[in-house]
């Protein structure tokens, strides 16, 4: 996203863009997303939501992300729906592919399966698909399993650390969801979200109910919670009630069908809870982390002379809870094509 909406926006300024691509196919995890773009309606749940965050970088996405959509709309790119389905956000859902295959076209020149020696804009997804800064950062054991594409190892928070570039806060923190504990495959990573970690009693596999307060909208605050817990393993378990409720489009008991770890509570490693029907195992898929490079509001990583970033490999935007992935690399994309531009 980052990446090619920066070159897209480069080249309607007039000047000429690459974009080096390092995997077998443009798109990175934008592809593969549910590709909803948005934002928080209300600047100060922005703000509560993920308090940790760079304000200013956040005020940045907050305020241009609508105008950012209008563009990729311009585009050509294809809506699905032109609403979030979440009373707190507003935004759109994009055709993953759709999205893609516009901004290839406006940004040009794509070169699958070549990286840059010398970038200009640094937008290589995160780190999450490097086990070594997985391990070193986030956590030790090496059992989050990946939840995005494959290529996105840490490449452009190297680059920029050779070019004195400073790290933002949360280095520890990823979004992710949890996932059957089981193996998936990529056309698998939205449907096998077991997304109704609020409906349902949780427990690690010594029979503790770890997750005290209530559960976020997203789930991460959980997903992190779980990656704490022995094996980074969790249980939901489920009673008539939480099977009967709903997750967007979905009935939880159909998500829960979809799981190969589900068993009969007379299965659990401890005594099951009164009228409990189902339980899942579920552990974390790490989607993106959210710890990264310092970026300014121009999107010039701090600590370097003239060299950029947007997208998952910035930091510290969605600090302490959860945001936007799309919309902080579209928005700050945009501004780092703008920043080049301007001083070429
Ligand atoms: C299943 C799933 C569902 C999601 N749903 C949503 C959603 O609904 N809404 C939302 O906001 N976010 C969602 N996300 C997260 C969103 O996809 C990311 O936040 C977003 O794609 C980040 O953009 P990016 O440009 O930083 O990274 P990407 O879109 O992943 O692009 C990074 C690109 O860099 C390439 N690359 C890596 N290293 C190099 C190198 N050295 N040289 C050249 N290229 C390199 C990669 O191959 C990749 O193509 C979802 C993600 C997944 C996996």
């Amino acid at each position: 996203m980052a990446g090619l909406s920066a070159a897209a926006r480069v080249r309607e300024l007039g000047a000429t863009p690459i974009v080096y691509e390092k995997g077998t196919r443009p798109g990175g995890s934008m592809l593969l997303s549910s590709c909803v773009i948005w934002r928080f309606r209300d600047w100060d749940d922005f703000r509560m939501e993920c308090p940790a965050g760079d304000k200013a970088l956040q005020r940045v996405v907050w305020e241009r992300l609508d105008d950012a959509i209008a563009w990729l709309e311009s585009l050509g790119a294809p809506v699905v729906v032109h609403e979030t389905g979440n009373p707190r956000t507003s935004g759109k859902r994009f055709d993953p592919r759709g999205l893609t295959e516009t901004l290839v076209r406006a940004a040009g020149d794509v070169r699958v399966g070549e990286s840059a020696a010398e970038p200009t804009i640094l937008a290589t997804g995160g780190f999450q698909a490097n086990a070594q800064l997985v391990a070193e950062h986030i956590h030790p054991g090496g059992l989050l399993r990946l939840r995005a594409n494959p290529w996105s190892s840490g490449d452009g928070m190297r680059h920029a650390l050779e070019r004195g570039a400073e790290l933002s806060a949360g280095l520890d923190e990823f979004y992710g969801r949890n996932m059957p504990d089981a193996s998936f495959s990529e056309a698998e990573f939205v449907p096998l979200a077991q997304l109704y970690g609020r409906f349902a009693r949780v427990y690690n596999e010594r029979g503790e109910e770890f997750f005290g307060g209530e559960v976020s909208w997203s789930e991460n605050d959980l997903v992190q919670a779980t990656a704490q817990q022995p094996r980074a393993r969790a249980w939901y378990v489920l009673d008539d009630d939480a099977l009967a409720q709903r997750v967007r489009d979905r009935k939880v008991a159909d998500i829960v069908a979809l799981a190969p770890t589900r068993v009969d509570p007379t299965e659990l490693p401890f005594p099951a809870p009164a009228g409990a029907r189902v339980a899942v195992r579920v552990s974390p898929g790490i989607t993106h982390t959210i710890g990264g490079l310092c970026i300014d509001e121009e999107a010039e990583v701090v600590g370097t002379d003239g060299l950029f970033a947007a997208g998952a490999d910035v930091g510290g935007i969605s600090t302490g809870g959860y945001a936007s992935g799309l919309a902080a690399a579209l928005v700050f994309g945009r501004i780092a094509a703008e920043s080049v531009v301007a001083r070429s």
